[in-house]
């Protein structure tokens, strides 16, 4: 199983999925997904929108956790190292990654109303910039593309409100 289910799309449902597999791949590659890299992951999958370190530490405190800032961030490193989730540099915040067994950089639709972000992983886009880079001598070591815009709903929204 590579790709997220699509067969139960609710929250909770994706939640397991990602833990499941991020304790798998961490198995497989010998490292270590320790109880709060483990709940880290847990608080993003579990956010409706993407959460920046200070919104999970927030929630880690809530845990009871005595969490300071520098195991949150390492706890975030970690997760972006093993490609189990990625950070949005337009926003400072970060995501679950609905692809984690294949390291990308990804491509993103960012609602700038709500939040919400939609990962795009179109090989096509990945390609082509690689071949932009490489026409140019340029040696892309990493992409990562932000769009920022407005989701469905909330265009709905927009749309209603300028009646
Ligand atoms: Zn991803
Ligand atoms: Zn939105």
């Amino acid at each position: 199983m590579d790709e997220l289910a699509q067969s139960d799309p609710s929250p909770a449902a994706e939640t397991r999925w990602a833990l499941a597999r991020a304790a798998t791949l961490c198995e497989q590659r010998g490292t270590r997904l320790t109880d709060l890299r483990k709940r880290v992951l847990e608080i993003i999958w579990s956010s409706p929108v993407p959460l920046g370190a200070y919104a999970i530490l927030d929630v880690l405190r809530d845990d009871g956790r005595q969490g300071a800032p520098p195991t949150v961030y390492r706890a975030l490193d970690f997760l972006l190292e093993q490609g189990l989730i990625h950070r949005l540099a337009t926003l400072n915040v970060f995501t679950g990654c609905r692809r984690p067994d294949s390291f990308h950089g990804g491509q993103f639709l960012i609602c700038r109303d709500c939040g919400q972000v939609d990962e795009l992983n179109n090989p096509t886009v990945e390609a082509l910039l690689r071949a932009e880079a490489a026409s140019r001598r340029f040696d892309a070591l990493s992409q990562m593309i932000e769009v920022l815009g407005r989701c469905p709903e909330c265009r709905r929204e927009a749309e209603s409100h300028a009646r």
